[in-house]
């Protein structure tokens, strides 16, 4: 393949962007290699500005799991844009938005809007911090909640990938009320309940993590995160800003069967808009000005835009008869073809997948249950097999440290000729 357009524009990118990209996980860095500049994308497909095609495992790293430039949801933003694109006063949309993520997560009774994973988080730590009247919070390593100062200790995603796990510019202050567990140790957990129990205002997670890459969580885990906040009156909150309407119409929260105090949403809930948004019950979301104490605003919070298309995306979701049977399927079908391969090629590797989420991590370790797992993986294989796919026209996530999503869209055949890709890339490592 020639990528000299996107060579050239990545040069130009970088005398005017930090780096050349305006999100640290666009970059490829971690795979050694260049980005590559995307033109369009319809449906599973993504085309350069060399005029490559790809089948585009990376969603925009999540968002767009009905496809790109779904119809319904192009129709959507243009009847919308046509009557403005933002008034700053309440629309019905807002409210229908509201109703459809209540219908899909009944735990979400009360919702706030906001524009990005990021700034849901930062609000529902805040609302937890104000509710509980405590400061402390507990995190996991390797989980990735956006990118506030609270969440920057031992973060996932970019800030792995790139060995930033302390930002600079994140205070010592802030730092030390974050406190950070191993994911899926629950023992840890209460050792830290039975220190600090009554300064912990909450415990946030990703119920599947995807931001070191799929890590899977033990249904004790879940269950015992859910009693540790019960018994010491501190809050549970879900980040499934990633698998929020991905692994079941409800999330996660549906998937294992427990409900979380907060819910945080983000990507798909925007159908490809910068949307986010968090909620929970009545007593908890009362809190929030205007109707409680607690301060958070927002100009764009609730654009017509982004509601038009994030609720488009829903009701696809919610109303498509076996939406995620098919995409369990589907996804199942890769993960099995990738299966064959590593058996076939003799490479040793742990694969993880819940729904439409994957990850092949070369490791020598039996599985891959936590931060300290992932981080055994050969991050320079992975390279070489991320750069030979992208050859082959299969757009992976540039990083070992991410999930890969199936979208619903995807054909069999598309999956199949994923699987020889693989195959190929595999046999050349
Ligand atoms: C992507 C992500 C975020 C941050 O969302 P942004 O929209 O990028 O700010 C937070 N939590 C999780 C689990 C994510 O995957």
């Amino acid at each position: 393949m020639n990528y000299t357009q996107s060579i050239n524009e990545f040069e130009r990118a970088k005398n005017s962007i930090p780096g050349g990209v305006n999100s640290p996980a666009r970059a490829f860095r971690s795979v050694g290699g260049k980005p590559v500049f995307i033109a369009k994308a319809k449906g599973s497909r993504m085309w350069d500005i060399d005029g490559n095609e790809y089948i585009d495992y990376v969603s925009s790293w999540g968002p767009m799991i009905v496809g790109h430039a779904d119809e319904r949801v192009i129709h959507a933003i243009t009847e919308a844009a046509q009557k403005g694109t933002s008034y700053g006063a309440p629309t019905v949309g807002e409210t229908d938005m509201a109703e459809q993520i209540k219908k899909m997560k009944p735990s979400m009774d009360i919702v706030r809007m906001v524009n990005s994973g990021t700034e849901a988080t930062m609000s529902a730590l805040r609302l937890a911090r104000g509710f509980t009247g405590r400061d402390k919070f507990i995190k996991f390593e390797g989980c990735y909640h956006g990118h506030a100062d609270s969440f920057l200790i031992k973060a996932g995603s970019g800030a792995l990938t790139l060995g930033l796990p302390d930002s600079p510019g994140v205070t010592k202050g802030t730092a030390q009320d974050t406190l950070t567990a191993k994911y899926n140790d629950l023992e840890g957990v209460a050792q830290m309940f039975e220190r600090f129990g009554s300064e912990i205002a909450a415990v946030i997670l990703e119920p599947v993590v995807g931001n070191m890459g799929v890590v899977i969580p033990d249904q004790e885990f879940l269950e015992g995160l859910r009693g540790l906040t019960q018994k010491y009156g501190a809050l549970l909150i879900f980040d499934e800003v990633m698998t929020g309407f991905r692994l079941a119409k409800g999330g996660a929260q549906e998937y294992f069967g427990i409900t979380p105090d907060i819910t945080c949403l983000g990507k798909i809930i925007g159908g490809g808009l910068p949307v986010g948004a968090y909620g929970g019950p009545k007593h908890i979301m009362e809190k929030l000005a205007p109707a409680g104490p607690v301060y958070q605003a927002g100009t764009l919070s609730g654009n017509p835009l982004a509601m038009a298309a994030g609720l488009a995306t829903l009701k696809i979701i919610d109303e498509t008869a076996g939406f995620h049977t098919t995409l369990e399927e589907k996804s199942a079908r890769l993960e099995n073809g990738l299966r064959e391969n590593l058996k076939q090629t003799g490479h040793k590797g742990v694969i993880n997948r819940v729904g439409s989420m994957i990850t092949l991590f070369f490791t020598d370790r039996e599985q891959v249950k936590s931060f300290d797992d992932a981080c055994t993986s050969d991050t320079e294989k992975f390279g070489k097999y991320f750069r030979s796919l992208l050859a082959q026209g299969i757009y992976m996530p540039p990083s070992q440290f991410e999930a890969a999503f199936i979208p619903a869209c995807i054909s069999n055949e598309e999956i199949d000729k994923t699987i020889e890709s693989s195959l190929r890339a595999m046999k050349e490592l």
